[in-house]
């Protein structure tokens, strides 16, 4: 750190992201990509769009706003669009959380929540998951503040049900409860059908996962008009260009295959059922997960270890140094290929 960095960052660590290597070519299931790339008619789109590079985008995303709107049911002001869903997460802690509104999030769950509590100086509370790595909605029963849940939860893939969720806000009217639906595709209900019934409730989605786009960043908050609008406060004063041309006239274009994107969804579903299948013969346990990843944990060898072997094999998964899961590991659920390297590497390790 230079001697000019503000010293208000000094409790600050930042996030870590999943290995991004360079190097060689690793089958890559350490950060829930999808194996599926963009449909060819995206591709045109954004070619098509580079003659306008020299004009600002449109900071409104009239046309994105209105095309999810159709998907969704939802009105266009009920959805502010950002760069990845992360920095609405950001803006939902800018905006709803501070000394008197801490934010409350599991132990285990999304690594990004402490670091943006810490970021906007916001105190936060973490609330225990059961032994067996499940949410007791009892414990968030009148919280003591904004309340973030990743639905399906991150890294177990563990989801809650829409009536598990509703009896949460029911018990939390002046409380603030964000729904991270980064995983909600793969199997889980979303909470987006039910925005009006609960002004106290955002819903947080990404094209990063199910929409097979991580690399154009595109995520969207889905709230009531209020709620919305003040995040639009805060977006409008970081950055109101936040989604550049070329991603907006991608997204577009992916929304509007959406079918594609259902369609990759349940392939993905599949190879998640044939991998735990084949990962209990030998020997694993995982949670129940309703994700593109398993969480997976084996008597026989310890989670950090066959992380490592499996790197050394050319099959990368994720691998997180927290003493509570530390015999597990995440691992993305990609092509029936991709899975079948995964198992083959894995036998080889068991020996
Ligand atoms: C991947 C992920 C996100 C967001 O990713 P973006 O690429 O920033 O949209 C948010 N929450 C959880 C739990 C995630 O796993």
């Amino acid at each position: 750190m230079s001697r000019f960095f503000s010293s208000k960052y000094d409790a600050m660590t930042p996030y870590t992201p999943g290995e991004q290597p360079q190097d060689k070519v690793y089958t890559k299931l350490n950060t829930n990509e999808s194996p599926f790339p963009p449909v060819e008619e995206v591709m045109d789109d954004v070619r098509a769009k580079t003659r306008s590079l020299h004009l600002y985008c449109d900071p409104n995303c009239v046309e994105l706003r209105k095309t999810i709107a159709g998907i969704y049911n939802i009105s266009p002001d009920e959805v502010v669009f950002t760069n990845g869903s992360d920095d609405a997460l950001n803006f939902c802690f800018m905006a709803f959380c501070d000394e008197k509104h801490p934010a409350v999030f599991a132990d285990i769950t999304y690594g990004f929540y402490p670091v943006f509590a810490n970021l906007n100086f916001v105190p936060y509370t973490e609330i225990p998951l059961e032994d067996d790595l499940t949410i007791d909605i009892a414990k968030y029963f009148h919280a003591n503040g904004t309340i973030f849940i990743a639905n399906p939860n991150a890294p177990t893939g563990i989801a809650l049900t829409t009536d598990q969720i509703e009896q949460i806000l029911q018990n939390n009217p002046d409380n603030i409860v964000v729904v991270d639906e980064a995983y909600v595709d793969f199997g889980a209900d979303s909470m987006i059908p039910f925005i009006n019934k609960y002004n106290n409730l955002i819903v947080i989605q990404t094209f990063s996962k199910f929409r097979s786009f991580a690399g154009g960043r595109l995520g969207y908050a889905v709230a009531c008009k209020e709620l919305i609008n003040d995040l639009n406060t805060i977006r409008y004063s970081t950055n109101p260009y936040n989604i550049n041309s070329l991603t907006m006239a991608a997204g577009i274009a992916t929304l509007e295959h959406n079918d594609a994107c259902i369609a990759h969804s349940k392939v993905i579903q599949e190879n998640r059922a044939y991998t735990v299948a084949k990962l209990k013969e030998l020997g694993f346990e995982m949670t129940e997960s309703k994700a593109n990843f398993i969480f997976a944990r084996s008597d026989r060898i310890g989670g950090e270890e066959l992380y490592l072997k499996l790197k050394d094999k050319g099959v990368l998964i994720r691998h997180l140094s927290v003493e509570r899961i530390r015999d597990y590991n995440r691992i993305t659920i990609g092509s029936r290929e991709q899975m079948d390297t995964l198992i083959e590497k894995i036998k080889e390790i068991l020996g």
